[in-house]
């Protein structure tokens, strides 16, 4: 049999973190079993679809090279299946028609709430005559379908990473299959279409877990053969709370929006709940399709831990500088996509800041300075341990002999050795020379060493600022 996975998210907001990974263990796992990945949109809540969420989840897998197979499937385009799926399990008696107002469930949740019971449906519509429902039916009637759960059983389910679960039939309500407005819940509409699309494992969130029992007597009513469960941990902030879902923390997108290379995200969520085994971390997509397993997926929650994800990214950046391999093209041209000022010069950009960077967006305000020298104090052009003399006469000796410099020779090694032989010929400390050359040809505290930064600028540039530099200093 083919395996088959799929993706179902409901188009009710934007893809996040936790959505990614869904996606990506059922791409890995159908991948690596030469089956199919399939996408099916889950937009039977019509009351919290958001308009474009369905386009961008495509968009966004697509990009993140997540491509589904097939036809991608709505299921708000196969609602008579459903209704009819309904009524069968209608005429075969297990499930009804329910015409109990919300004002009446709602006065039967608070009663039972006040009476410290679990809020349950009490079939008060499980048994109304054939008269008193064609009645109320051709009355258009307001009214639900019900799934009736079968009295006094134990309900056993399996999951491949929880393991066996089971619940008493007592404990679960009769679920609503399909709703007021026609659509069907959950539920109805996901069991019938695992099926028919012939899912053979279902990987989803942990969420979904509770919900397994009444699949599993759903999936019998129909006399439908179960795929296989595997349910994935939850994702949880670093304090251990359930991951936040604000827009700005998890989206996909808006770390893409900073710089955050496609492959950084795949591997990292592809780490939360799994693992290879040993301590490596470092995966291309291809590599986890070989390595996925999904004996190596944990129970207990996996933290999203932003800090890990900027090492992953920082890691990456420099490795694709160090080895400048096919990625490199990309990696420049995704730099320049964040510069404002330096468009052009990516490469130097990244030779300067590529093993400082957590995401490219940074670049923007780290080569501010380098654009526009920021207004700093004289005094800071003074090192702690030097005074306003020592530092101009060791500015003049470190502009005479930069001026020398010949334009070929005007690159960061030949100007920090020029630099540091100044030091090591003369009387100055470094606190003379580099430090007040630092703040005069960045106007930082803070910044790569000056002759990174002179490399940068060249040497007009460089010498214009060390020159304003020793104006201040009188
Ligand atoms: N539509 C559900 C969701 O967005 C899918 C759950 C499932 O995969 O069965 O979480």
């Amino acid at each position: 049999m083919k395996t088959k996975t799929r993706f179902a998210p409901s188009p009710t907001g934007y893809m996040h973190i936790g959505s990614l990974r869904t996606a990506l263990f059922n791409y890995l796992y159908a991948k690596q079993n030469d089956g199919d990945f399939l996408l099916r949109i889950e937009d039977t809540d019509r009351s919290r679809l958001v308009p474009g969420a369905e386009e961008n989840m495509i968009e966004i897998l697509n990009k993140m090279g997540l491509n589904p197979d097939g036809k991608i499937e709505k299921q708000s385009d196969r609602l008579k299946k459903y209704n009819k799926a309904a009524e069968k399990l209608i005429k075969e008696k297990k499930a009804y028609y329910c015409f109990c107002s919300s004002e009446r469930l709602d006065e039967l949740r608070k009663g039972q709430q006040a009476n410290k019971q679990v809020p349950k449906y009490d079939r008060h519509c499980c048994d109304l005559s054939e008269e008193d429902i064609d009645k109320k039916l051709k009355e258009d009637e307001n009214h639900v379908i019900r799934f009736k759960i079968p009295d006094n059983e134990i309900i056993k389910a399996e999951d491949m990473v929880y393991g066996k679960i089971s619940v008493k039939s007592e404990d679960l309500d009769d679920l609503v299959i399909l709703k007021s407005d026609g659509y069907p819940t959950y539920h109805l509409a996901n069991i019938l279409d695992d099926h028919e699309m012939k899912v053979t494992h279902v990987i989803r969130g942990e969420e979904w877990l509770p919900s397994l029992p009444k699949h599993i007597l759903l999936y019998r009513a129909f006399d439908y053969d179960l795929p296989t469960f595997v349910h994935l941990p939850l994702l949880l902030n670093p304090d251990k709370s359930k991951l936040s879902k604000r827009q700005g923390d998890v989206a996909v997108e808006d770390f893409l929006a900073k710089g955050y290379l496609k492959e950084v995200l795949i591997n990292y969520v592809a780490m939360l709940g799994w693992n290879p085994g040993d301590d490596r971390e470092i995966f291309s997509l291809e590599e986890l399709i070989k390595e996925f397993s999904i004996a190596n997926i944990n129970k207990a929650g996996a933290v999203f831990d932003i800090n890990k994800l900027n090492w992953y990214n920082s890691e990456y950046v420099r490795q694709i500088i160090e080895n400048k391999d096919d990625s490199y093209k990309t990696l420049l041209n995704t730099t320049a996509e964040f510069l404002t000022n330096f468009k052009d010069r990516p490469e130097d950009v990244l030779k300067l800041f590529g093993s400082r960077v957590e995401y490219l967006a940074q670049l923007d305000e780290m080569t501010a300075f380098l654009h526009k020298l920021p207004r700093y104090e004289t005094e800071e052009l003074v090192f702690k341990k030097s005074d306003l003399n020592k530092t101009k006469q060791g500015m003049k000796l470190a502009y005479d002999k930069l001026e020398t410099t010949k334009d070929k020779d005007w690159e960061k090694e030949f100007l920090h050795t020029t630099l540091e032989n100044l030091v090591n010929n003369s009387d100055f400390s470094p606190g003379d020379i580099f430090w007040p050359l630092r703040i005069a040809v960045s106007g930082l505290q803070k910044s790569p060493s000056p002759a990174e930064i002179m490399d940068f600028l060249g040497k007009e540039e460089s010498l214009n600022r060390i020159k304003q530099a020793l104006d201040k200093l009188g």
